[in-house]
């Protein structure tokens, strides 16, 4: 396997813990760059505008993707979602890793752009687990979650397609075994 860093794609269904995991790694490895993607969802409470997503209204994404400006976009219950390709072209072009938290459409498309790409799939536990973390943490209504629950089916079922199968049982270990597949550790 080459030493040289490459974009790592880190997809899995909603409530999976992507996030708790990406803020958990980087907390010990600021280093490690996380693609700031564009979307048409409205912010959660405590979510700022550059910080977790650009959040941009339809006519924006239309623009954005109307330029050519995004490497790849998807729409996943009910809002579209993007990544700013100039951002993410320069880090790989300086050898910094790059790391990009989207869904499975658009993990789809990195692998069809850019093939060296590895794709990473986070998997819960079980699948009662994934709904008690997506209820849990009680940030969407019951019907955002029900359109959740069933894109997770079509994503879980599509697993076999990635490089490698991460199990989030403790974040602390999903985390190293991240840093370690990016050659960050
Ligand atoms: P995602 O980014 O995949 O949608 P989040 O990171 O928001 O998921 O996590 C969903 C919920 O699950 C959060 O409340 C988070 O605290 C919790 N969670 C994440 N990882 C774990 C874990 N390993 N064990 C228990 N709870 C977890
Ligand atoms: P959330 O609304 O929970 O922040 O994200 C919903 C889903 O959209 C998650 O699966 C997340 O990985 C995905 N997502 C976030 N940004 C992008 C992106 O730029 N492109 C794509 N295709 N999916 C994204």
């Amino acid at each position: 396997m080459s030493e040289r860093p490459r974009l790592t794609v880190l997809s899995g269904p909603s409530g999976v813990g992507k996030s708790t995991v990406v803020a958990h790694m980087r907390k010990e490895h600021p280093e490690v760059w996380l693609s700031v993607s564009a979307t048409t969802r409205k912010p959660r409470p405590g979510e700022r505008h550059g910080v977790q997503y650009f959040f941009v209204t339809d006519e924006e994404m239309d623009k954005l993707i109307a330029n050519g400006e995004l490497l790849e976009w998807a729409e996943f219950a009910g809002n579209r979602y993007g990544t700013p390709r100039a951002a993410v072209l320069e880090r790989l072009e300086r050898g910094e890793p790059v790391l990009l938290e989207i869904d499975l459409q658009g993990a789809r498309l990195v692998r069809e752009s850019m093939p060296e790409a590895q794709l990473v799939f986070l998997a819960p536990p079980s699948w009662d687990e994934l709904v008690r973390r997506l209820t849990g943490r009680g940030t969407e209504a019951a019907d955002v979650i029900e359109r959740r629950l069933a894109a997770a089916r079509v994503e879980l079922a599509a697993e076999s397609e990635f490089d490698t199968t991460l199990v989030n049982t403790s974040v602390e270990d999903v985390a190293r075994e991240l840093l370690a597949l990016m050659n960050v550790v």
